[in-house]
């Protein structure tokens, strides 16, 4: 049998939030499976929503979807891109999540007589909910969202501390992000940020094994030394994360930084296996030295915050990686309708994708661009809303169906050519009731969709109410669209593509959220392959 050695790392944050947490996370996982260990990483957020499926992508980035349909932060699709394997919806854990679980257990009268309490009623479910992967996993990787300090996650740190303390002190690491400013007056990199949060971790009770000090440039070693001493921590153990331009490249600054080492140490790992990154490698060379470079235009109204889009951008960036191109992902604001402009800037680009949205703010915008993709040649690929929207620009203006609609943003139009889906029509609750999660799609052979996936059932994430109305299917037929890939039942399209173009393909599914540094997604290459030929025309 083999032997699972139960052992922990908690990740905190201090200073201030986008220190890239998460990126570090999962690098770290990454060469942790890379060197033999199951390593399974949970994302703890603060906030009170029970999932991120009802948060406004402009404040928190991209909702992610895994496959069994969680909603989740989108760190948690940073972590599936490094460990190149699905999660579950173990992994991600929200402060609402907590509360709802034990209101629900006080209900149900599992605390009959108590009163219940942060300690130990909500640690002791959070200790609970850490160890259910204990006997799957031998190394569990807690990111702990948000900065030390904040009440938000104040009582997570506690059960974290409190979990040490029902552990080997071997069997546990605390990892602490900060940042190590550097003045640029003075040209001296500050560590007083730094020991102040170190400071507020220890008013907690925790001492941190080990600090990944965020900078902009390598951490001289008189910082370190300094850092060492006021933060009570080895100085093997401060290690150095600079900005690289290349974030794929992270695992390989923190082998550098002898970050396996330290881990090891702290935690008595016995590393058998040298992390073997060569494909890794290859692929980050690739991004880092491309032999051509495209430009792709991201038509949405999240552009504001290049997060909203997060899977798009990586998937391109996958695609490229194995194609030996450098992808510049262009944001198209397609909120103002009225604005030439945004034609201009599609000319720039040699392809266009439509992502997933909700809500009729930008629609026109995206449908003028679609328009344009249509009539020029213009590679497109359309995501969910993407998809949605090109159906909406065929009806009106190749099928004659005048102000075609979907019925999300014109309930009473006379041509609801996209409509609610049956399942969805006696949903009142908003929270986690789309249509979410992996489904099977059936892919028409002979068609594009089969042409790229080579293959005539595949697996893709969904996350949506709406759909192509089926009544309308055979007269979008009648004038050239194909709908090349249904759910199993047939009964909802997920593929639509249009055969009078080079590259004309949408899908309601997400394939993004698929799309993994060594396993790109295989629509999103094509895509990229169409890209480069259309600027070589
Ligand atoms: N708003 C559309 C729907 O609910 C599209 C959703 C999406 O793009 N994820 O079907």
């Amino acid at each position: 049998m083999i032997k699972i050695l139960h052992k922990y790392i908690i990740v905190t944050g201090g200073v201030l939030s986008g220190l890239g947490k998460g990126l570090f996370a999962a690098s770290l996982a990454k060469l942790l499976e890379a060197s033999g260990f199951r390593t399974t990483p949970i994302k703890f957020d603060g906030y009170l929503n029970v999932d991120a499926g009802t948060i406004n992508p402009f404040k928190h980035g991209e909702v992610f979807v895994l496959d069994d349909g969680t909603e989740t932060d989108m760190d948690l699709g940073e972590y599936e891109r490094f460990l190149n394997k699905s999660l579950d919806s173990w992994s991600s854990l929200t402060g609402g999540q907590i509360f709802h679980l034990i209101i629900e257990k006080e209900r149900q009268g599992e605390f009959l007589g108590q009163d219940i309490q942060f300690i130990p009623h909500v640690t002791n479910e959070i200790i609970q909910w850490i160890r259910q992967k204990d006997e799957v996993t031998d190394i569990t990787l807690v990111e702990v969202g948000g900065t030390v300090g904040d009440i938000e996650n104040s009582y997570f740190i506690e059960a974290m501390r409190q979990l040490s303390l029902k552990v080997n002190s071997t069997d546990l690491c605390w990892v602490h992000v900060t940042l190590v400013p550097t003045l640029k007056v003075v040209g001296e990199q500050k560590t007083k940020p730094t020991q102040t949060s170190v400071k507020i971790l220890q008013g907690m009770g925790v001492q941190p094994d080990i600090l990944l000090c965020r900078t902009d440039s390598p951490l001289s070693e008189d910082v370190r030394e300094k850092i060492a001493m006021f933060c009570n921590v080895p100085i093997n153990n401060v290690i150095s994360g600079h900005d690289i331009p290349v974030t794929y490249n992270y695992p390989f600054l923190l082998i550098e930084e002898n970050i396996l080492n330290s881990v090891s140490q702290k935690l008595n790992l016995k590393i058998q296996k040298i992390p073997n990154l060569d494909k890794w490698k290859e692929l980050v060379f690739s991004i880092s030295y491309p032999t051509e470079k495209l430009r792709v235009g991201l038509g949405g109204k999240y552009t504001q915050l290049g997060d909203a889009y997060v899977s798009v951008t990586k998937a391109l960036t996958h695609a490229g990686a194995h194609l030996g191109v450098g992808i510049t992902p262009v944001l198209i604001e397609t909120t103002d309708e009225n604005n030439h402009e945004i034609i201009d800037e599609l000319s720039r680009c040699d392809g266009l994708i439509i992502p997933g949205g909700f809500g009729l703010r930008g629609i026109e915008g995206k449908i003028r661009l679609i328009k344009e993709t249509r009539e020029k040649g213009i590679p497109f690929l359309g995501l969910c809303l993407g998809l949605q929207c090109a159906i909406i620009e065929f009806a009106r203006n190749v099928c004659g169906l005048e102000n075609a609609n979907s019925t999300e943003f014109d309930l009473h139009t006379e041509y609801p050519v996209i409509d609610l889906l049956p399942s969805q029509k006696k949903v009142y609750r908003k929270g986690g009731t789309m249509r979410l999660g992996s489904y099977p799609v059936k892919i028409q052979e002979g068609t594009l969709a089969h042409q790229i996936y080579e293959q005539t059932i595949i697996h893709e994430r969904f996350r949506h109410r709406y759909e192509i109305n089926p009544d309308y299917l055979t007269q979008f037929e009648s004038h050239g669209f194909v709908f090349s890939g249904k759910s199993a039942d047939e009964s909802v399209v997920h593929i639509g593509e249009y055969h009078n173009h080079p590259f004309f393909i949408g899908t309601q599914y997400h394939p993004e959220f698929l799309s993994r540094f060594e396993n790109p997604s295989p629509i999103f290459l094509a895509f990229v392959r169409a890209c480069q030929k259309y600027k070589r025309r």
